[in-house]
Order: C-alpha cells, then structure tokens, then sequence
C-alpha cells in the first residue's frame, strides 16, 4: 500500500500544478518535485518583483486626444512634456488640443531615485472646413447695444473665473467611464472643423454638434459636479461640469435644465435636454470637453478603453 502525504502548500503562480505535487508519494522524487515547485516559485516571484509596469496609457493617440494614465505605486513624480502632473491613486489625465505637437515625452521619478523618459508620438489629425449660410446676422457681428456688450463681457469672464477655479479642484474625478451624453443623432459639425460663417472664417469648432429633437435627454459623460449653469447671448442654456483632474465637460443650447451649481453627477445621470437656445441654427447639442485650458475632441474621449502604450521596466 503506497503511502501519501497531504499538506498545505502555499498559494502560489504555480496554482494547480501545486496541489498536483501535494499528492505525489512520499519519498525522494516527492522532495525533487518540491525542490523544483520551491524553486520555480522563487523564479517567478523574483521576475514579478522585478519587473514592473511603470506606466500605462489608454485612449486614441492623435491631436485633441484625452489619454489616461497609469503609473506603478514606486513613481513618485510624472512630468508631462516638463510640466508636473497630479496622480489621484496613481492615475492622471492628459489632454491635447487641436493643433497639438506630434512628439511627446513623459519623465516618470521613482522612489529608488531612479529618472525614466518615456517618449511618444501622436496622429495627425484631419479636420473639417464648413460653410454655414444660416445664422442671423445678429450673432456673427459684436452687437453695438452696450447693455448687451457688457452682458456678453460678464458671461465670458464669468466662464473663465469658474474654469480657472475648476483648475485647483482634483479630487472629484473617480472613474474613467465617459459615455456619450446622447444616445444617437446626426453629427451637424465636429471637433476642429473651420466653419466659414456666411462668408467670414470662425475660430475652429471646439466641440462637437450633434443635431437631435427637441427634447431629447443629455446625460453627463461622467461623474462630477455641476460647475456652473446658465443662459448666455452666445451658449444659449448650458451645463458646465468639473470632473476632477482638469477635465470638464460642456453641454449647450438646452432647452431645458434639470441640475444646479453644486450639484454631484453620476455617469449618465440626465441633466437636461436637447433645444436651440443661444447662438444655434436649429435643434442640436453643442458638447465640448476641456483638460484645463486645452480643448479637447469629445469623441476621442469615448475611445480611451484602449492600450496604446506599456512602459515597463525589468
Ligand atoms: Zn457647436
């Protein structure tokens, strides 16, 4: 009768294979199978010790893309093209606007003193001339009224006071779930594109139009708090929301609003609906999303599930 030996082997990378040894017989090819088990378990502990990945990103690597960021817990500090940045539990976020640069580097600091540069290209990307025909003339030139002058001044020095106060707040930003805010519709202008209204060049688009029914629900494309909410000459009734990290989203020509100042959103938690208020030439929401000052292409944000670069180091 064979005798065996149960025993306890620690949970290990080997897994089954070593509850597989546990009942080998007792005797000397038991102890060489344990003796390698032990050994191979020190191989592969000692490589997972050793090598580690020290940056992670995701998203779609081109001009007006968000990337997100993830770092091993040793990074101590992360310069972003020489600019520090913030980590909430070791991620960050990083926002390029239209007319980005193509070559990027990330400086990462670890504990053990040790400086590693890590450098990266991004896509050119192409963008959109239009001509629009439609909009009243009322809302191309600077109107004369100086009592209307003044309110459009307040409104975009408004904006600015609390984009810059938005700055300093980095700790609302939980999750990196963006959906889009609406769930189907027709994409009337995107990110970047040059409109040529009625003849004169605009500054390029910096969100993207999506023509709906009146009415339609818009819901945040995040979790965060409600920054601001209003109805400005140009914006129509809008949205601002602060996502922490730099990030905000925008959400214009409402036709209805359902949060105010202060107010916490969840992803996809609805906030207003769609309409053609402010300067718009029918039905549409106008969504923008900004990293700090940089504006950025909000249907990149929706494709920042991906890997695109894993700096690891042995
Ligand atoms: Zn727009």
């Amino acid at each position: 009768m064979k005798k065996y030996r149960t025993f306890d082997v620690p949970k290990t990378n080997l897994g089954t294979r070593a509850s597989v040894i546990s009942r080998y017989e007792v005797g000397s090819r038991y102890e060489v199978c344990l003796r390698n088990v032990i050994l191979l378990t020190f191989l592969l502990l000692s490589i997972s010790l050793s090598a580690v990945d020290l940056l992670t990103l995701k998203g779609f690597p081109s001009q007006g893309c968000l990337l997100i960021g993830e770092v091993d817990k040793i990074v101590e500090s992360i310069f972003a093209d020489g600019k520090e940045i913030k980590t909430i539990n070791h991620r960050f976020l990083l926002g390029f606007d239209r007319d980005a640069v193509l070559r990027h580097t990330i400086t990462l600091i670890t504990t053990d003193g040790k400086v590693e540069k890590i450098v990266f290209y991004l896509n050119k990307y192409e963008y959109d001339i239009q001509n629009i025909e439609k909009i009243q003339q009322k809302y191309i030139e600077q109107p004369s009224d100086p009592k209307l002058k003044n309110k459009i001044y307040l409104e975009s020095e408004t904006l600015k006071v609390i984009r810059k106060q938005m700055k300093q707040n980095i700790f609302c930003y939980r999750d990196s779930i963006f959906i889009r805010p609406v769930e189907k519709g027709w994409i009337s202008a995107t990110f970047g594109g040059q409109r040529i209204v009625n003849g004169t060049p605009q500054t390029p688009h910096n969100g993207v139009d999506i023509a709906l029914p009146l009415g339609t629900e818009i819901h945040a494309m995040t979790s965060g708090v409600v920054a601001l909410t209003g109805d400005y000459f140009y914006n129509g009734k809008f949205v601002l929301l602060d996502h922490g990290a730099g990030l905000s989203s925008i959400y214009l020509h409402m036709n209805d609003i359902y949060v105010k100042k202060g107010d916490y959103v969840k992803t996809g938690d609805l906030i207003g609906e769609v309409g053609s208020t402010g300067r718009s030439t029918g039905n549409h929401l106008h969504w923008g999303v900004n990293w700090f000052e940089k504006q950025i292409n909000p249907e990149l944000v929706l494709k920042t599930d991906e890997v695109f670069l894993k700096f690891r180091r042995e």
